[in-house]
């Protein structure tokens, strides 16, 4: 039995505890562990089924206490200043005095730390007084959850608790960045965009799909992110290919020829089309779609098209 709790400090008490607990934050929520206790850790990566190589990120309450886990360096503390509380991880060296788990770090001598900025997320961490490793609080593969609702559907019985709070605003997962060497890489894309980073440090590049740099984000080597329905990613200008009914359509524009689709969703904007993403994704799922065609927004690879492109591509691997 998983428990829905209303009240951070309960929920705070339990993962001090060794229990693992599910939080809101302002991406998706996350399945909190205490990252210092290796029993607890290994039961998240079991929760999940989560492949024990991709490693977790960590998340504080407050900037200031980065420095407890990691070597913090001029370019990394830029980052953090412009960007902290909010949705961005960053890749740091981890301290040899971090006392993390192992398993945390899947021993890569670095770690992804985050300062989420939901209130809740914040007065829940404050409380835990602990660094809490957070992957998404899904089954490993399945679209993120943006409600505590989505999260019971996939670990109801296999977690502790839920701490239920308001849906996640953002939609998507944290953007990831390498600082360990000179120049910042984004090994993963999301909220924020690669025109936010390069606003504060110009030379910010963006590891290439499968790359050396890119496989330093373990994470982004398995396939992700897919409901049980088909998902059809098709570009902006392409043919729509023949799907089984009942399919299903998402996109910023209506399909030309609407008959084949048993449901159709269509969104203003790019930051409304990401925000709904996942939760229609569970949506295609609970109708029973064979099929869901999205239609790619235009490629604009500083803008957070990007990292909704990368999802829906990654999900329809
Ligand atoms: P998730 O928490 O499920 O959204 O996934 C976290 C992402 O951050 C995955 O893609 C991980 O591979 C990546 N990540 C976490 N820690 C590190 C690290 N130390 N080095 C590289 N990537 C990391
Ligand atoms: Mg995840």
């Amino acid at each position: 039995m998983t428990t829905l709790l209303t009240d951070g400090r309960d929920a705070a008490g339990r993962l001090r505890r060794g229990e693992l607990v599910a939080f809101p934050t302002e991406t998706v929520y996350g399945l909190g562990a205490d990252a210092r206790n290796a029993q607890a850790v290994g039961r998240l990566f079991a929760a999940k089924g989560r492949p024990t190589d991709n490693p977790l990120i960590v998340h504080l309450a407050d900037a200031a206490d980065a420095s407890a886990f990691a070597v913090v360096s001029t370019t990394a503390r830029r980052l953090m200043d412009a960007f902290w509380p909010g949705p961005l991880t960053l890749v740091v060296p981890l301290r040899a005095d971090a006392g993390l788990a192992e398993a945390v770090t899947a021993g890569l001598g670095t770690v992804g730390l985050r300062v989420p900025n939901l209130p809740e997320a914040h007065s829940f961490l404050a409380a835990c007084g602990v660094p809490v490793a957070a992957p998404s609080a899904n089954r490993s593969g399945r679209p993120s959850p943006t409600d505590a609702h989505a999260v019971l559907l996939d670990l109801d019985g296999r977690i502790d608790a839920v701490l239920d709070g308001p849906p996640a605003t953002a939609g998507l997962e944290s953007t990831v960045v390498d600082v360990t060497q000179g120049i910042p890489v984004v090994l993963r894309d999301g909220a924020v965009t690669l025109a936010d980073l390069r606003r504060v440090v110009p030379e910010t590049v963006r590891a290439a799909r499968g790359s050396e740099l890119a496989r330093r984000s373990p994470g982004t080597r398995h396939r992700h992110y897919a409901p049980r329905t088909r998902i059809v990613a098709v570009e902006p200008n392409a043919p729509v290919p023949h799907v089984h009914s009942p399919a299903g359509w998402l996109g910023l524009v209506p399909p030309d020829d609407p008959s084949p689709f048993a449901q159709i969703w269509t969104f203003a904007t790019v930051p409304d089309y990401a925000h709904a993403l996942f939760r229609t994704f569970r949506e295609a799922d609970a109708l029973g779609l064979e099929a869901l065609v999205c239609r790619l927004p235009p490629d604009q690879p500083e803008t957070l098209a990007h990292a909704l492109r990368d999802r829906i591509l990654r999900a329809a691997e």
